[in-house]
């Protein structure tokens, strides 16, 4: 098989490039090593930024997200019993967010694909990434049980944090940055309309509590655990009564419980490979960065990368420059720095970290006090939140 980009991995990243190659008049082909129910069905992200939903509407792909994603203006931080609400377009000249399921968008992008756009296998896995710093890289893969060679122009791996393509890139030139932390989220997916219109951020000091949503009847929740815990040992029950304990105010709010559907729990990890790029194998998304999910921010950086990557090849098209392309790891690392340290930040002020002392929980609440309470610092926020510019 031949084509000019080899897409690695048909999560957010591969599938966004496919579509924005596509409607640039590239050809390419994803290689996805899982089948389509199963891309389509696991749980992630909800949060998209502005700049993800200006993205998606461009590349003809917002027709279902903008009829049922949900636009929110805000969040609320609650901390100390007392809620405080962050008016994004207030505080950012207009930005806000859209809270609709990252399982959808994966849906809306293989429609478009299958539809439209170049070959897109499920249950094609990639075996290893070869010729990296040559001018015809291929990747070899395994499809309907048999070994097959893509060979391309260039080779975009957008294959997760367990993908292999991060390994094609010789350990001399690689360099890890990396953060783990002592706790993760045990999440739940609840059939009950979400108890608050808006995200709720608690911060307590029996831990971190999320209230978030994926449609007006589906909610989404999280508490902080510590990172070995097994989502098995938590009854629905137990799960209800924390998450009321971490959100409770002093107001008449109340949480509305309903039957869990989902249980699981997530590491978190802060990670970056530099450089993204080698020869003509480019990284993009999880493979090669991942932050802990407080900021939000994984899938819209993945889609960043993306963005980044095709405007880079369309302009070496149109002027025959390799500019675009040589900045791409350069440019994709300055809004991922960015997003780290905002994750990084995020999580900080809201866990509970077992290592702290009283002095550092002083500290955590100052911070909400300070955003709660002054306009540039509820700014700064809300511009990182809503996202970083895409260059
Ligand atoms: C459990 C979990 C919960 C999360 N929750 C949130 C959240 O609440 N908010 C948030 O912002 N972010 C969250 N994230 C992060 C967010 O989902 C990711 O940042 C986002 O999926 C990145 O997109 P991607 O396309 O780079 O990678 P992925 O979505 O991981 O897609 C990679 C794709 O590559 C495929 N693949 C892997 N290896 C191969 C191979 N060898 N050959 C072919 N295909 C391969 C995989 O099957 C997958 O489909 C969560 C992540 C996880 C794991």
């Amino acid at each position: 098989m031949r084509t000019t980009v080899g897409i690695i991995g048909a999560g957010p990243a591969g599938l966004l490039l496919a579509r924005l190659l596509h409607n640039a008049g590239i050809d390419s082909v994803v290689l996805e090593s899982r089948d389509r129910a199963y891309v389509e069905q696991r749980q992630r992200a909800g949060v998209l930024e502005q700049g993800t939903v200006d993205v998606l509407r461009a590349a003809g792909a917002g027709e279902r997200m903008d009829r049922e994603g949900l636009r929110h203006d805000g969040i609320e931080l609650r901390f100390n019993r007392r809620r405080h609400h962050i008016d994004f377009p207030a505080l950012t000249g207009g930005r806000s967010v859209t809270v609709y399921a990252q399982t959808e968008v994966c849906k809306d992008l293989i429609a478009l694909q299958l539809k439209e756009g170049g070959p897109l296998l499920f249950e094609a896995e990639a075996l290893a990434v070869e010729g990296a710093g040559t001018d015809r890289p291929s990747v070899r893969f395994r499809h309907e049980g048999r070994e097959d060679v893509l060979v391309c122009d260039y080779v975009v791996g957008c294959d997760g944090f367990r993908g292999v393509s991060r390994k094609a890139i010789p350990a001399s030139l690689s360099r890890v940055f990396e953060r783990t932390y002592p706790f993760g989220w045990l999440g739940i997916l609840a059939d009950v309309p979400p108890s608050h219109h808006e995200l709720v951020y608690a911060r307590h000091d029996r831990g971190f509590a999320l209230l978030s949503m994926r449609s007006p009847s589906v909610s989404r929740l999280y508490l902080q655990v510590p990172a070995d815990t097994d989502a098995e040992e938590w009854s629905d029950e137990r799960i209800w009564d924390e998450l009321e304990r971490r959100l409770e105010t002093d107001d008449a709010w109340t949480l509305r419980r309903g039957p869990v559907t989902q249980k699981s729990v997530t590491p978190m990890r802060s990670y970056v490979h530099e450089p993204m790029r080698h020869g003509r194998l480019f990284l993009a998304g999880d493979a090669a960065h991942i932050v802990p999910p407080t900021g939000a921010k994984g899938l819209n950086l993945a889609i960043g990368d993306a963005v980044t990557f095709a405007r880079a090849l369309v302009h070496r098209r149109e002027t025959g420059s390799d500019a675009l392309l040589d900045a791409y790891s350069a440019t994709c690392l300055r809004r991922v720095w960015q997003a780290e340290r905002f994750s990084h930040d995020l999580t900080a002020m809201l866990h509970r970290d077992p290592g702290a002392t009283p002095f550092d929980r002083r500290l955590q609440l100052a911070r909400l006090d300070r955003i709660s309470s002054c306009r540039a610092a509820a700014a700064d926020f809300a511009e990182g939140y809503t996202g970083f510019p895409l260059d």
